[in-house]
């Protein structure tokens, strides 16, 4: 029983924390629009009917995370990755020519640092929505695993940055999305 006078435990779960925060802790970040429905420019093509809508590059980590949209069947370039990827499919399905499986709506998928893979968006599938998480690199490879180019955060963001000059939004808009 609580004593006369002494808060109440509930009373206390509602008390804000009082101390400061870390010193050195990075700026927090909300994205209201995440789906990029407001502006349609803040979503960077990287090639015809494939465009992303960053998140967060993650400068110290080597780490970005962006909702990928591709708006035609086709195929992304193989690649090989050298850290670990998550994906949650909003809309549509794709799957990767290495696996049986098939990703779909409310799908949660696993891409583990060393695989190599090629994603398809298969016929009949005119919309694709995907939320990826990406540590470390893409090693864009032929299919003997021979390099043929990479994508990091850094060329993601050189990408964002030119695309956000390009459509009015400048240069500086991008800076908003690293930690
Ligand atoms: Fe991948």
């Amino acid at each position: 029983m609580n004593k006369p006078h002494a808060p109440a435990e509930t009373d206390l779960q509602r008390v804000p924390y009082q101390k400061p925060q870390p010193h050195d802790m990075r700026p927090d970040m909300v994205i209201h629009d995440a789906m990029g429905r407001v502006d349609p420019r803040v979503w960077v093509p990287l090639a015809e009917h494939v465009a992303v809508r960053p998140l967060q590059f993650n400068v110290t980590q080597g780490q970005y995370t962006h909702v990928m949209r591709v708006t035609k069947a086709g195929m992304i370039a193989r690649h090989r990755h050298s850290g670990g990827v998550h994906a949650w499919v909003f809309k549509g399905r794709w799957h990767y020519l290495e696996h049986e499986w098939v990703a779909e709506e409310g799908s949660y998928i696993f891409e583990p640092p060393g695989e190599t893979h090629t994603l398809v968006v298969p016929e009949g599938c005119t919309e694709m929505v995907t939320l990826f998480q990406v540590t470390g690199c893409l090693m864009y490879v032929d299919p003997q695993g021979g390099s043929t180019g990479y994508d990091d955060v850094f060329t993601r963001i050189d990408k964002a940055r030119s695309h956000y000059t390009a459509v009015g939004l400048g240069a500086g808009f991008v800076e908003q999305f690293i930690r």
